[in-house]
């Protein structure tokens, strides 16, 4: 009997060392996890305009602080903050004007008008409303942002450069709402940004699998713009958005995105609706006797349309006719079906045919030497169509991130005859106009849809940033 309770004794002990050693491991863990999310950038998102009513809620319980990060509440389960701002004649005082309240759940977590989010809400209430603004680690904002981005079944490559894409915006605009105490917005002004309930397991992975990761050019976070599809080839910036070139927004050709239903459109206009939207812009005619337009190429950016009318001639901006007719992009052509066929497959450098040599455009070499037998003699490169030998070019290797061109074919001015459009019989004038363009957005940065399919051609995203992006490094921020 005796030696039996021994024997359990030693077993309680042994027990309770067990638990004991469970415990110090579990502190120790969440420790090293604390210190992780401490690590970790805040970003401060503001969440949509001024708030005329607010509903706070923090799952599982949490505080609110004051500005000094005094607590002066604490919300228990289910119990949550409400405020509203008075309005009308009946003009109430404003609870906690000017005052800025903290929200922190014991989880990380808060639900702001009925939506869930990450990290911390900060609320500056004014007499005009409250302005909330999310308070949230780098990583933990992606998880909400990469999904509206781009869907969330693309392949995994693909989600990993627009996830680089969406932190290296992040970091380039941190500041951009500063005068509202926030870095960046949730809305399509920044990034749309959903909170927790945009998270799925593929876009975690892909956050997970870049973290840290940013774009540089000159040593800074670039401005990673991209668009949907760009149609062939994509837009220098400065030739979309005016300003300077810069040096990694270049355009390049793409030939990925040729599947997308953006890749070509068509839109159709009557008389009375092209009119009646010129009406918008101040011009008035009665008869449309002839349309032409200004641009660098066929089918490239349209910089003006002009207008021969009765009242006299006129012109309009390309990215005005874009708006007014709700085009998917500026890179169209006018006329009518049969002509424009003809001036497409005359514009051979963006023909869907034309796509260049895949082994040659793929190749990403850097800093392979000045002299044509500098570097190794052969190299092992991975291409869309997988891993090949290639062995060194007369010329010497070169860097090449891909083919670049400053632009295709010149023309300066495109200003189409009397029978290239569908006119009256009776009036030889203008009743129907055909515009057919390429491509979908401002077509400067990386094409969304090409990045897709090189996802599907099993590019990584080290390889797909680079072919959209001229000249830029990756960097591993330390955290
Ligand atoms: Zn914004
Ligand atoms: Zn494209």
């Amino acid at each position: 009997m005796k030696k039996r309770a021994k024997q359990l004794s030693f077993l309680k002990n042994v027990v309770k060392l067990a638990i004991i050693m469970a415990v110090f491991i579990a502190a120790a863990v969440s420790a090293a996890q604390g210190k992780l999310r401490e690590s970790e950038p805040i970003l401060r998102v503001k969440i949509g305009g001024m708030h005329q009513k607010i509903s706070i809620a923090l799952p599982g319980g949490g505080e609110i602080l004051n500005h000094k990060g005094r607590k002066i509440r604490t919300i228990r389960g289910k119990s949550g903050f409400t405020w509203a701002i008075g309005s009308g004649k009946r003009k109430k005082r404003v609870e906690h004007l000017n005052e800025t309240l903290t929200f922190a759940g014991r989880k990380n977590q808060v639900t702001l008008n009925g939506k869930i989010y990450r990290g911390r809400m900060l609320v500056k209430f004014t007499n005009t409303g409250a302005i909330a603004v999310n308070h949230v680690g780098i990583e933990d904002y992606l998880r909400g942002v990469v999904g509206s981005e781009m869907g969330s079944m693309s392949p995994a490559e693909s989600l990993k450069a627009q996830t680089v894409i969406a932190r290296t915006y992040a970091y380039a605009n941190r500041g951009k709402h500063g005068s509202e105490g926030a870095d960046v917005c949730d809305s399509t002004h920044c990034q749309v940004y959903q909170g927790i309930l945009a998270e799925r397991e593929s876009i975690n992975k892909a956050v997970d699998g870049t973290r840290g990761i940013i774009m540089i050019s000159e040593g800074k976070p670039i401005q990673a713009l991209y668009h949907a599809t760009c149609g062939g080839m994509t837009s220098d910036n400065d030739k979309v958005f005016g300003g300077t070139a810069c040096s990694y927004l270049r355009r390049v050709i793409c030939p990925f995105c040729k599947d997308s239903a953006h890749f070509r459109w068509v839109k159709t206009l009557n008389l009375n609706e092209f009119k009646s939207a010129m009406a918008k812009e101040n011009i008035h005619f009665n008869h449309l006797i002839d349309l032409g337009y200004e641009s660098p190429g066929l089918m490239d950016r349209v910089d003006k349309v002009f207008l021969v009318t009765d009242k006299g001639e006129f012109s309009v901006k390309g990215t005005t006719f874009r708006r007014l007719f709700d085009l998917k992009s500026t890179t169209f052509t006018l006329g009518n079906r049969k002509n424009v066929k003809a001036v497409i497959s005359a514009a051979a450098v963006i023909k869907p045919e034309s796509e260049p040599d895949n082994d040659r455009v793929q190749i990403v070499l850097a800093g392979m030497g000045e002299t044509a037998t500098d570097g190794p003699a052969q190299l092992i490169i991975q291409t869309a169509k997988g891993l090949k030998r290639v062995t060194r070019p007369e010329t010497g290797w070169q860097t090449v991130v891909c083919r670049q061109i400053s632009e295709i074919e010149p023309a300066d001015s495109v200003l189409l005859s009397r029978n290239e459009m569908t006119r009256s019989s009776a009036s030889g004038q203008i009743e129907k106009i055909e515009i057919f363009g390429r491509g979908y957005g401002h077509q400067v940065g990386l094409c969304q849809s090409g990045a897709i399919e090189l996802g599907k051609r099993n590019w990584s995203y080290r390889q797909i940033l680079p072919f959209y992006y001229s000249n830029v490094a990756l960097r591993q921020l330390g955290y």
